[in-house]
């Protein structure tokens, strides 16, 4: 079926060449990996959802100005993408404690942050992505510090956006992983944001109950994986109960 020459797979999607020159086909799978790929299942319906999840987010973000590699959705797994050079960064921004952060610092998973943190990671799997410094950043040449300033500035603006997306569907955004990339445009360098945002690099807790509505289901075994991401799908308004598009937007909350 993929006659397609195929750029890039990684663990959850695969990158084929565009229709036309600068774009990319992202295709994501159904794959579910955790411990940098050593368990690795099939999780049927899941890279359905990512993708309809991820072009909400990236359009509601492009929406507000924030530039992204997002083209539109192509099918069921496929959107149309610009292609970037992609910087080697694992961006983190962190809202409460959860996951590694909690180990690393001894804390509660569930307490709050005193502000919004953000973390480096290198994108290097041999390695299992160590967290780095803004000097290793800049000392390894991988950007600099101007393109820091404006990650770390477009990090802090998706973070407060979809926050509080979120928020006004009953969902606690813990903490979510992004990546960027450069457009080259004449003699313009333009930093924008690639990769997915998806229930698979975000920490989703339900406000009411805290259960977890993101990859933790699978990485902890908790079963439902596919159920929670329908969950965030069918709050944000772009799945109805039998699976099928809808248009309607967001399903608000009430708070109390
Ligand atoms: O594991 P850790 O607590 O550092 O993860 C922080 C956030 O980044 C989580 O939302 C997780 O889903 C995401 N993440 C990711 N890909 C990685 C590492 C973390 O999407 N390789």
């Amino acid at each position: 079926m993929n006659r397609r020459r195929k750029i890039y797979e990684g663990k959850a999607k695969i990158l084929y060449e565009g229709p036309e020159p600068g774009t990319l086909i992202q295709h994501f799978k159904d794959d579910a990996t955790a411990l940098n790929g050593k368990r690795h299942e099939r999780i049927e319906g899941k890279g359905v959802l990512n993708n309809r999840i991820s072009e909400y987010l990236f359009t509601r973000l492009g929406e507000i100005g924030v530039p992204t590699h997002f083209v539109r959705r192509l099918n069921m797994r496929e959107q149309l993408i610009r292609e970037l050079e992609i910087i080697p960064l694992e961006v983190v921004v962190r809202n409460v404690a959860a996951g590694s952060i909690a180990t690393r610092l001894g804390l509660d998973e569930g307490t709050a942050l005193p502000r919004s943190i953000i973390e480096f990671y290198y994108k290097n799997d041999q390695l299992n992505d160590p967290m780095v410094s803004e000097e290793h950043i800049t000392a390894f040449g991988w950007a600099n510090p101007q393109e820091i300033d404006e990650i770390m500035a477009l990090a802090l603006r998706i973070n407060d956006f979809l926050s509080g997306l979120f928020l006004g569907i009953g969902i606690r955004l813990v903490d979510f992983k992004i990546e960027f990339g450069r457009l080259f445009d004449n003699e313009m360098v333009r930093i924008l944001l690639a990769d997915e945002i998806s229930p698979d690099c975000c920490r989703l807790w339900d406000v009411e109950t805290q259960n977890k509505l993101d990859k933790d289901r699978f990485r902890r075994d908790l079963g439902g994986l596919v159920e929670a991401y329908q969950e965030v799908a069918r709050r944000l308004g772009i799945l109805v109960e039998n699976g099928q598009p809808k248009a309607s937007g967001p399903v608000l909350v009430r708070s109390k």
